[in-house]
């Protein structure tokens, strides 16, 4: 059996437990919630975030390191650089433009009579600071996951290794061995994958249950539709349109790296496995994917753009505001520059959400309303962000000469088994 197989399996079971967990009330129990739901599952699915955790830094840095030091051509990093970043943001605006017109279209929110809810605001990050955090002490960088300064960092080492003659070759050969050891390591941690997700979804599904989206489900289901909608139709398109790439092998080759990704509901803790997935399912040439994925886990962020579009709407209407075509265009800006600011991890999308909202002059106790069933929506928009990163590699990759078409084209490629 193959381990994505494994690790739905599991999920599912942990699904079903968990609702089983909720519906008949046992979640409830003094002993189940304490030591069972937030006892043992949470200790169980937090550890193994944890670990992926453990191995994002070293093995962003050194994988980006070797990347840069293989590249033919220093110039080529400029131009894959440059691709990228366009290929992010004009697929996140493009995310925005969908998710705010349809919302809009199909009116989220009006007529509800939900209740506000107080709020209390969290700092946001300033885009000034975003900028200046590029560069960093790449010690304290590490220590505080600053991907952005890591890669910087990763990348002119890399590039003065290859121009500092004997030293550097010795330097590159250290880093191509621990390179070796560290995917080894990943592999090792994703065996434990199945166990992990198995205890996260349950507790998730043993804390939420369904009734929670009931009230919100016109919201919830636009969020979900639309992110649907981008995975399996905005990508294909692109990825058919912009590199002639079979888009059926694209979605089944990411089956696993999806998982991950709504497991952890953390694009920066699956940044191992997508990187595994574009370079070994997927043939992409590791010296693109080394830099393109975790740059994509940092700023590109298309589904949680479209909850940011569809939350606006569904916020104005409740509050009855009507919103101008400009404050529609300000969203369109707002939420691409917050995608770039903001982190891979749980939630940030919320946070984010704030200065969109104060931005176009919304009210924030908006996200007390939708709070509660944004966990969720984290987990799905998590798995759209992540095959977004990975479209995009897959389209700069093959314009630059960097891809493998035998490896993409092998349905066994890169395929763990159990
Ligand atoms: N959890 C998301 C991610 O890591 C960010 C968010 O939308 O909250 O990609």
């Amino acid at each position: 059996m193959t381990l994505t197989k494994k690790i739905i399996i599991f999920m599912l079971a942990g699904a079903a437990l968990g609702l089983a967990l909720n519906f008949t009330g046992l979640n409830n129990n003094e002993f189940m919630n304490t030591y069972v739901v937030g006892g043992f599952l949470h200790v169980i699915g937090k550890l193994f975030i944890l670990s992926l955790k453990m191995m994002v830094v070293p093995l962003v840095f050194v994988s980006l390191f070797c990347g840069t030091t293989a590249l033919r051509e220093p110039s080529m990093l400029g131009s894959i650089g440059g691709r990228t970043l366009m290929f992010y943001l004009m697929t996140t605006a493009i995310a925005l433009v969908i998710a705010l017109s349809f919302a809009t279209l199909i009116g989220v929110g009006q007529g509800s009579e939900i209740a506000p809810v107080a709020y209390v605001a969290k700092e946001g990050k300033a885009f000034v600071d975003v900028i200046l955090s590029i560069i960093d002490n790449p010690f304290k960088a590490m220590a505080e996951g600053n991907m952005l300064a890591i890669i910087v960092f990763a990348i002119i080492l890399g590039l003065s290794a290859t121009m500092a003659g004997k030293a550097g070759e010795d330097v590159i050969d250290f880093f191509k061995a621990f390179n070796e050891v560290i995917m080894k390591m990943v592999m090792l941690i994703m065996h434990f994958a199945p166990y992990a997700v198995f205890a996260i979804l349950a507790k998730v599904c043993a804390e939420l249950g369904i009734g929670a989206i009931q009230d919100l489900a016109g919201y919830f289901f636009t969020v979900l539709g639309l992110l649907f909608f981008h995975a399996l139709v905005i990508y294909p398109l692109l990825l058919k349109l912009l590199s002639g790439l079979n888009p059926v092998t694209f979605l089944k080759k990411m089956e696993g790296a999806v998982t991950f990704a709504f497991g952890t509901s953390s694009s920066n803790a699956t940044i191992p496995v997508t990187l595994r997935t574009v370079t070994e399912r997927l043939g992409v040439n590791r010296s693109v994917a080394s830099f393109t994925i975790p740059f994509g886990a940092t700023i590109n962020m298309d589904g949680t753009a479209i909850m940011q579009g569809v939350a606006c709407v569904f916020i104005a209407n409740l509050y009855g505001v009507d919103l101008t075509t400009t404050q529609l265009l300000t969203v369109v800006l707002m939420a691409t520059m917050a995608s770039i600011g903001s982190a891979g991890v749980p939630s940030a999308g919320l946070v984010m959400l704030q200065g969109v909202l104060l931005q176009v002059g919304l009210p924030i106790e908006g996200i007390g309303i939708i709070l509660g069933i944004d966990r969720l929506l984290d987990m799905t928009r998590t798995a759209v962000n992540i095959t977004g990163d990975a479209a995009v590699t897959c389209i700069v990759a093959k314009s630059q000469g960097q891809f493998n078409q035998a490896v993409y084209d092998d349905p066994e490629a890169g395929v763990i088994r159990e």
